[in-house]
């Protein structure tokens, strides 16, 4: 049997593939078959272009979330909105290829990347971080899974004082926001939206399948949609990936901000490659602070060229889940003590910002497989292998290529499991009823064909 450990061999047979395919996907993508986008130039402005100019709504942060945003805003005609993302507009041929743009490990992927502080929890320990840094955000890169999350985590914003957060409110969002290819309206999915989504499953590894079928002896369902509201908190479930018809990445840009609609709304400006340093905050009459614009910079290195656009009704924050408390901050918004530590005038005491980060910690378990049970075994172990994928995703958007990494996952709520790491079957309803903020899970297991530790060593081989 051959295991996944390449030899030299392996790694030198794939060379040729991998500099050719290397030489296409970074070009303009027009260069290539018929299952790709045409690139055309795509209406941004710089920030020149919209130094000193107001606007109704200011977005900071062209990702996940602002794409949405300014979407959404500049449905009404009348209202101006400016979004000012970091990144640049990527549409190149790789950016749309499922699989391998989901390798942000690579040098040439659109994302930034931080080393966290020393962190108690971890014993000291410091992770890295990163994330998207391009128009449409962390979609760009992320592992493509469409995941609304457990019902129960909106029901405890509910809880905690937020009243149009629980699952019943929000609902209706994600159906109007999405358009699932697999599942339909009947059974609670929403298909007139522009997010597109789908349960790609075409090329199961044997080793899933196993992994798979080995949760019913933990009582562990297995249920047949993901994103159900009625499923259970303890679940074996194929994922929903956002990937369209022609088996492309789906990112927010994509979805929410096509060129076709960017062109049309004259309402609506789009400002790449900016860094928006501050936000302009000022007094009011009655006392109260009031973000009033931005203060931005090109992000190529000259800070000391110095922007700002200003704002007749909000600036909204969505940088990311690091940068938006990092703005506030440098504004003089946060807790007293830290900013003067390091010289930041205080604008507003507010403990709270850039406190209580939340992520998924991934806790990688490698257990050596067969070569054919992994990406890497059919990318690199055979170059004819490597050769048809790439033809098949080229011509016809299937196979490999066009699917994400992860297909399947297993939720569960830690508290739930017995000595022996199983789900009791005496388990009351009411402890899996994932509706109840008491029993948001908190493992999720992913099985994943690939070597999650070995990115950067695969990368230069399949140019992600
Ligand atoms: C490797 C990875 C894989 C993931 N996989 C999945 C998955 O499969 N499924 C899932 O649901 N979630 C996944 N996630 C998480 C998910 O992608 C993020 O939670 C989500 O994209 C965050 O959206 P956001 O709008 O808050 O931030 P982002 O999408 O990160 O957008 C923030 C934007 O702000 C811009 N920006 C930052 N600073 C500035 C500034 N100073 N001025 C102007 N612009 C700025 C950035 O360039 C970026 O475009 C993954 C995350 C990572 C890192």
């Amino acid at each position: 049997m051959r295991y996944l450990q390449h030899s030299r061999e392996h790694w030198d047979r794939c060379v040729s593939l991998a500099s050719l395919t290397h030489a296409l996907a970074y070009q303009d993508s027009s260069l290539l078959g018929n299952n790709m986008r045409v690139f055309s130039h795509y209406p941004t402005k710089s920030a020149a272009e919209v130094n000193a100019n107001s606007y109704h709504h200011i977005v900071v942060g062209g990702g996940t979330a602002g794409c949405v945003l300014a979407s959404r805003l500049s449905e009404d005609p009348k209202q101006m909105v400016l979004l000012i993302e970091r990144g640049p507009v990527v549409d190149s041929w790789i950016s749309q290829v499922p699989l391998i743009s989901s390798n942000f490990q690579d040098q040439r992927a659109p994302v930034y990347k931080w080393q966290s502080a020393p962190m108690r929890g971890i014993g000291g320990k410091s992770l890295s971080l990163a994330a998207g840094k391009a128009l449409g955000g962390t979609t760009k890169v992320n592992g493509l899974i469409y995941s609304r999350s457990a019902p129960g985590e909106y029901n405890a914003w509910k809880d905690a004082g937020r009243k149009k957060w629980s699952w019943q409110d929000v609902e209706p969002f994600f159906k109007k926001s999405e358009h699932s290819l697999s599942h339909s309206q009947a059974i609670g999915r929403g298909t007139q939206g522009s997010w597109v989504n789908q349960n790609v499953q075409t090329e199961q590894f044997d080793i899933v399948q196993k992994n798979i079928d080995m949760t019913t002896r933990f009582n562990i369902p297995r249920v047949s949609m993901a994103n159900d509201s009625s499923s259970p908190n303890v679940a074996c479930t194929p994922q929903d990936a956002t990937i369209d018809s022609n088996g492309h990445r789906c990112s927010t840009e994509v979805a929410f901000l096509p060129k076709t609609l960017v062109s049309n709304r004259k309402n609506l400006s789009i400002c790449t490659g900016a860094i928006v340093t501050a936000l302009d905050i000022r007094q009011g009459e009655d006392g109260h602070l009031r973000a009033v614009g931005v203060c931005f910079s090109p992000d190529s290195g000259h800070l000391d060229h110095k922007y700002s656009a200003f704002a007749i009704r909000e600036v909204i924050l969505c940088a990311g889940a690091i940068v938006s408390p990092q703005l506030l901050l440098l504004s003089g918004i946060g807790p007293r003590e830290h900013l003067e530590q390091v010289q930041i005038p205080v604008l507003k005491n507010l403990p709270g910002v850039g406190q209580c980060l939340q992520d998924h910690i991934s806790v990688p378990l490698l257990y050596k497989v067969p070569l054919k049970d992994a990406v890497e075994g059919v990318l690199l172990g055979s170059p004819l292998r490597a050769a048809t994928e790439f033809l098949k995703y080229a011509i016809f958007g299937k196979g490999l290529l066009s699917q994400q990494v992860q297909q399947f996952n297993i939720t569960l709520p830690s508290a739930l499991l017995d000595e022996q790491s199983r789900i009791p079957s005496d388990t009351p309803e009411t402890q899996l009823d994932a509706q109840d903020p008491q029993n948001i899970p908190d493992i999720e297991v992913m099985f994943l064909p690939v070597n999650p530790t070995n990115l950067a060593r695969v990368a230069p081989f399949i140019v992600f």
